[in-house]
């Protein structure tokens, strides 16, 4: 059974009662404990180690050897550390412009189309704006039609273009009559692949260099663990993306993908989503996921 990395550094702790004072050796040990725990929640080995030294070092540094609860004092250092290498604050979220264009990339199943709608309700019903959806996947007709079902649920125009094979052209065309119909903030929806595939990354780099969009998020399945590292390398590299967006989290995933993909590519999260409501989109906070990883 999998102890919450909460519940086994209070127990850690626990244990050494009695035993006089706690020692550089059992401050070793719990630190070992907390890396196989955020391995255990899917964080990169790597990361967990590198992780793990620099709270090794503060916690010497805070004498949890001397302090009357260390367990206590071990958790808050884990969860600080978690929190401010999670980016401290929330991200912020740019959908200013006339019309605001926001461009969304991931693998095809990632959740790029479901966010999608989700992010044009929550713009329309929690910041009032007039938000447009552009479905710009030409490869698969299904995945308009899901945008069009979507952008019906919740009240939004979605651009489509059936018979258009030219997803730059789609998307300019999509910022012209958002103009003409005083939209606000125009979504695009882009194709997404099995697997990165340059073919794919031209595409989506050559609608970001005729759009301009103001925020370039990529979509990102949390489920898929350690790929979720790779394949956002892959994507920044490119694209030079604004935000992440961790999607499925809803699963019963630790959220470990969030501390590496942060680690690794340094751009901020900005949203989690978590099931296939059009309602369940939330704003990132990094010190909810650093909870959610100690368990
Ligand atoms: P796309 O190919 O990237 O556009 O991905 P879709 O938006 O079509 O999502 C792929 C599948 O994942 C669909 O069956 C969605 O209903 C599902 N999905 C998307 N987001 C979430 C989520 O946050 N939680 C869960 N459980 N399922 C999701």
């Amino acid at each position: 059974m999998f102890n919450s990395l909460q519940e086994k550094l209070e127990s850690a702790f626990k244990n050494l009662k009695g035993q006089g004072r706690i020692t550089e050796i059992n401050v070793a040990s719990t630190v070992k404990d907390i890396r196989r725990a955020l391995v255990d929640a899917d964080v990169n080995y790597k990361i967990a180690k590198e992780f793990t030294d620099k709270i090794k070092d503060t916690a010497m540094g805070e004498k949890v050897i001397n302090a009357i609860s260390p367990g206590q004092l071990m958790i808050k250092i884990v969860k600080d550390e978690l929190t401010e290498l999670m980016g401290g604050a929330e991200a912020g979220f740019n959908a200013k412009g006339n019309p605001a264009v926001i461009l969304i990339a991931g693998l095809q199943g990632s959740g790029k189309t479901t966010f999608s709608g989700k992010l044009a309700n929550y713009l329309k019903s929690k910041k009032g704006f007039s938000p447009m959806l552009v479905a710009a996947d030409i490869y698969r007709p299904a995945a308009m039609e899901q945008l069009r079902v979507l952008g019906e649920q919740i009240g939004v125009d979605v651009h489509l273009e059936l018979e258009n094979k030219d997803a730059v052209s789609i998307a300019q065309n999509a910022v012209k009559e958002a103009k003409s119909k005083n939209k606000n903030v125009v979504i695009i929806d882009t194709a997404g692949r099995l697997a990165i595939d340059e073919a794919m990354m031209t595409e989506v780099a050559d609608i970001r260099n005729a759009v301009n969009p103001q925020e370039i998020l990529f979509v990102v399945d949390s489920m898929t663990g350690q790929d979720a590292v790779n394949t956002a390398k892959a994507f920044n590299d490119r694209l030079d993306f604004t935000g992440v967006v961790l999607t499925k989290l809803d699963g019963d995933t630790r959220g470990g993908a969030a501390l590496s993909i942060k680690y690794t590519v340094n751009k901020p999260i900005k949203f989690i989503s978590s099931g296939e409501k059009m309602e369940t989109l939330d704003v990132f906070y990094p010190e909810r996921m650093a909870q959610r990883i100690l368990g």
